[in-house]
């Protein structure tokens, strides 16, 4: 059967938004504030001669910074049980945040190949510093992308395929 590849982060950072490019449809919600995508959703995407299955993590996403912790460790335990390759998605404009820290810890004591993803560089030029904190995550070097924008889909996606 294909490789699957979850998509795993905080709300709001961008993790519906990447699915959707990455699906080449709207099936995941997207919206502003957290707590909409309904449960785990799936997608078939192809890159270069590579088929995988796609999952958004994004579950109904919680407000309360307690429950948002709770609920990621419970995201990142499922992606690490069910998928190959797992994408670790952070938000520069909200930069570095404790539960990013703690949910990297996970995925690295799991030993599931991680890729990095740092979202919103919308202008690589005037952020691509703003990236370097979330080497501090141990977990590999920080691929910047913008999901809305489509920039640095392509490198990100070399860089899953790599484990399959
Ligand atoms: P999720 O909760 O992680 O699934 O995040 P969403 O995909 O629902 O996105 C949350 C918010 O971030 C929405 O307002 C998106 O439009 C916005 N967003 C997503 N990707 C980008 C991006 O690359 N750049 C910017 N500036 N905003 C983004
Ligand atoms: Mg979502």
């Amino acid at each position: 059967s294909k490789p699957v590849v979850a998509i795993v982060g905080r709300p709001n950072v961008g993790k519906s938004t990447l699915f959707n490019a990455l699906a080449g449809e709207k099936i995941s919600i997207v919206k502003d504030t957290p707590g909409v995508t309904r449960d785990r959703i799936y997608a078939d995407v192809s890159w270069l001669d590579k088929d995988f299955t796609l999952i958004d993590t994004g579950g109904i996403e919680p407000e309360s910074k307690d429950i948002i912790l709770s609920q990621m460790r419970e995201q990142a335990q499922i992606a690490i049980d069910t998928s190959d390759v797992i994408i670790f998605i952070t938000d520069v404009k909200q930069g570095l945040v404790d539960s990013d820290s703690k949910v990297a810890d996970m995925l690295r004591r799991s030993g599931k190949p991680v890729i990095l993803v740092v979202n919103k560089v919308d202008n690589f030029d005037k952020y691509m510093a703003d990236t370097y904190e979330f080497y501090n995550l141990g977990i590999g070097d920080p691929v910047p992308i913008s999901a809305s924008s489509r920039l640095g889909l392509g490198d990100m996606l070399d860089k899953v395929i790599e484990h399959f």
